[in-house]
């Protein structure tokens, strides 16, 4: 009798075992996540949120201009629900065209200024989930090889001898270069700005759909300089490729890496699910190990080592609320479609 009773009881416990620890993968639910950094890094992400949470993360990579497109033709049936990575600037212009919801975290306490002005200025539609400045990265052998002064300053990709030897991302698809694009706008002022993006386009072998697509470009010296953020370029200089990343001597512009909420999001309380941790310095942390090397916005996220170092650098003072706007943004872009991809 006793051991019968010993029996059954240790038979409840094992199906009551089995049944907990299956609970998480089944009641879950899903989430599906359009991601705009690298690959590497948006796979360790959802990996770690579904681990975690049970929760089912079909995910997306694709550069923040597309993702942005991509929520405009969705909007009359959504089929996204969290927007994480990518440059600000787009996530800026979705909040203010109503593709994107207000959210306000509990983590919002431990993030720093610069992410919460994103948030405060897109009445809590986009956050700040990292920070990284604009450059190039020059294969130093082609450099050489060329004859040249080592580039330090944006002038410098000017220079005759890289004709069909620089590369940049569209900035229609990419983020990175709608990045370059304000940034040399507010450096040089706009007239200035757009000589210098038709000068620099005699020097353009080709417009990536990529932004950080030209950093392994020069790592393998494909090109001679890819104008990418700084951190795209540090990932192949500190694997030993030859390649140098550069914080332009004029001064440069940087991104806010923003996360949003899309509106009308199937899977809500997943998408703020994710948004929460994704602000946790533990899932913060997760960059690094991926090979990307922004600055967390969570102040209490460890900063990679291999973070460039924004503070030694010439900034200039990013006017994301203007850039990021529909209007600007629409503007700037078709101006460069017309004015600069269309000349020869
Ligand atoms: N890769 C990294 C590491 C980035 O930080 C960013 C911008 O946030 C991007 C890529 C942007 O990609 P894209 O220019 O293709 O939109």
């Amino acid at each position: 009798m006793q051991s019968k009773s010993w029996l059954k009881a240790g038979l409840f416990a094992a199906i009551a075992t089995a049944a907990f620890a299956a609970t998480p993968a089944r009641a879950q639910g899903s989430l599906v996540m359009y991601c705009g950094v690298q690959e590497e890094w948006c796979r360790a992400m959802s990996t770690a949120f579904e681990k975690e949470t049970g929760i089912k993360v079909a995910m997306t990579r694709k550069s923040a201009g597309e993702i942005y497109a991509q929520l405009k033709a969705e909007s009359s049936n959504p089929r996204g629900d969290i927007w994480w990575g990518g440059t600000g600037d787009p996530h800026l212009q979705a909040a203010e065209e109503g593709l994107t919801t207000e959210y306000e975290s509990p983590a919002n306490k431990d993030l720093n200024d610069w992410a919460l002005n994103q948030w405060k200025a897109a009445n809590k539609r986009t956050i700040g989930i990292y920070a990284g400045a604009l450059g190039f990265g020059y294969n130093t052998e082609q450099i050489k090889a060329k004859g040249i002064p080592e580039p330090k300053c944006w002038a410098d990709l000017l220079n005759a001898k890289l004709k069909d030897d620089v590369q940049v991302a569209d900035p229609n698809s990419s983020g990175t270069a709608y990045n370059l694009l304000a940034t040399v706008v507010q450096l040089m002022g706009e007239e200035k700005g757009f000589d210098y993006l038709k000068a620099l386009h005699k020097n353009v072998s080709q417009y990536t759909k990529s932004g950080a697509a030209p950093a392994k470009a020069a790592s393998l010296g494909e090109t001679a300089v890819g104008i990418v953020f700084i951190h795209d370029a540090v990932v192949f200089a500190v694997q030993g490729d030859p390649i140098k990343p550069v914080a332009p001597c004029e001064g440069t512009g940087y991104e806010i890496g923003s996360m949003s909420i899309v509106k009308g999001a199937r899977n809500l309380d997943n998408a703020k699910k994710f948004y929460d941790w994704a602000l946790t310095p533990a899932a913060q942390a997760l960059g690094a190990p991926a090979k990307s090397y922004q600055v967390p916005s969570n102040k209490n996220a460890p900063v990679p080592a291999q973070a460039p170092k924004m503070s030694e650098m010439k900034l200039i003072n990013y006017d994301f609320v203007k850039y990021g706007s529909s209007a600007e943004r629409n503007r700037l872009l078709a101006k460069w479609d017309k004015e600069v991809k269309a000349l020869p």
